[in-house]
């Protein structure tokens, strides 16, 4: 058992697992000082959309870091900011047929934080409007962030019960499995017209950490006019579904909404710096706007649209614009159901589902002991047959980079074939 200076996220250090160093990565492949190839199947944790060092990223970053490296962002600006800010509400326009419906764009640093910045926007507005409204609704099974607020937003469990005691109360409607839409719409319903509350928040389309849940796109429709109905805040949080992970840019397309608020994170900067966004509407922003300082929105970090990453994701916007992104999803996609037609058919395997590029599957088993432990196991399986794959419980998933070649990801299927049977 080591008792090494760095302390690992989401690692019991006293287990003893081992920690492989990563060297260099290019396109979906890792590579460790002791020679081995990885295949990164999960993006490095859901955040490298293209493919690891990206070259037009990799130099935008280097350009910009001899240029300006970081400036406050509080009363001052830079054109990289500019350009980005300009660009995400031209993109999210065309994208969701927005018509200048999300004109404001403030930045911070992870999913987490443009998750509390939502919260705070959703609680300014109606503080600034003198409107006692603060109860927030979510779905069941949702994850929204490792913070206080994002956990309090977040579905209950180990990983968050040491502070369960400094969590905010939340109204929690079902997910929407199959079957049981209905149920889920008419919580909500219930909810808005009871609770009096701010916003409802929500993953579309696949609840990420929850267990790669999936529902339609008809919920999400449904679930937006019911909020508009009631004057509650939609706030969409779209840290891991963005940046064509469903398959389209944005999961909000699908169900042809627009939310009032809108978060976007690990995709944003290809996956290369840390980066987030909180896309308001003129409503939102118009609730802090005035001449009274008072009402002005109390948000900021010290890296607050930290110009290196600002570049970094104007390439990554350049990279979607001028390169076949589309297309490489389109083909991701497609041999992603076939390896899932594949393994659905495995004894053992219940749920297949895919949505976009994302596969996922549940292992079976009566054993709940077994159960238990199956996720570290299948993890180490999947690790000493070089794959990155980190199960979620008894869910194993595939969300690889899109520049994966076709070989790779059949090694990916195959090997998860392999540990399940
Ligand atoms: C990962 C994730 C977050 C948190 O993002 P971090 O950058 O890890 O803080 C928030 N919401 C969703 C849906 C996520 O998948």
């Amino acid at each position: 058992m080591s008792r090494a200076p760095i302390w690992h996220p989401f690692t019991q250090h006293g287990l003893g697992e081992p920690i492989p160093l990563i060297t260099h990565a290019q396109g979906a492949i890792l590579h460790t000082a002791d020679g081995r190839r990885i295949i990164d199947a999960i993006s490095s944790w859901w955040v490298t959309t293209h493919g690891h060092c990206h070259p037009r990223i990799a130099a935008a970053i280097a350009a910009q870091a001899g240029r300006l490296d970081q400036l406050i962002f509080a009363g001052w600006t830079h054109e990289p900011a500019e350009r980005l800010g300009a660009e995400l509400v031209a993109l999210v326009d065309a994208e969701l047929g927005a018509a200048g419906g999300l004109p404001h764009v403030f930045f911070s640093d992870s999913g987490s934080t443009c998750v509390e910045v939502a919260l705070k926007m959703a609680l300014g507005f109606w503080a600034n409007r003198g409107a006692a409204r603060h109860r927030i609704v979510v779905m069941e099974h949702s994850y929204h962030g490792d913070t206080i607020g994002a956990m309090s937003v977040g579905a209950r469990g180990v990983f968050n019960a040491a502070y369960a005691q400094l969590l905010f109360d939340v109204a929690t409607i079902p997910f929407p499995a199959a079957g049981a839409e209905q149920a889920c719409l008419n919580a909500l319903e219930q909810a808005c017209a009871t609770q009096n509350p701010a916003a409802f928040l929500v993953e579309p389309l696949v609840l990420g950490a929850g267990g790669m849940l999936m529902y339609p796109p008809a919920v999400l429709g449904e679930m937006r006019q019911i909020c508009a109905r009631h004057g509650v805040l939609f706030i969409a949080d779209e840290v891991m579904t963005g940046w064509g992970r469903t398959g389209t840019m944005l999961a909000c397309s699908q169900a042809g909404i627009v939310p009032d608020i809108l978060c976007l994170a690990k995709g944003l900067t290809g996956g290369s710096l840390p980066l987030a966004v909180t896309l308001a509407s003129g409503a939102v922003f118009d609730a802090h706007y005035g001449e009274d300082r008072a009402r002005m929105f109390y948000h900021s970090s010290s890296y607050t649209a930290n110009p290196v990453a600002c570049a970094a994701a104007l390439a990554n916007l350049a990279v979607w614009r001028e390169e076949p992104v589309a297309e490489r999803i389109a083909a991701l996609a497609a041999h992603q159901a076939e390896g899932l037609a594949m393994l659905g058919a495995l004894p053992g395997i219940a749920n297949p589902r895919q949505c976009g590029t994302i596969i996922a599957l549940d292992v079976t088993s009566t054993d709940a002991g077994y159960l238990s432990a199956l996720a570290p196991r299948l993890m180490a399986q999947f690790r000493d047959a070089d794959v990155l794959l980190r199960p979620l419980g008894n869910t194993v998933y595939v969300m690889p980079p899109y520049g994966i070649t076709p070989g790779d990801l059949a090694r990916v299927h195959q090997v998860i074939a392999q540990a399940v049977s």
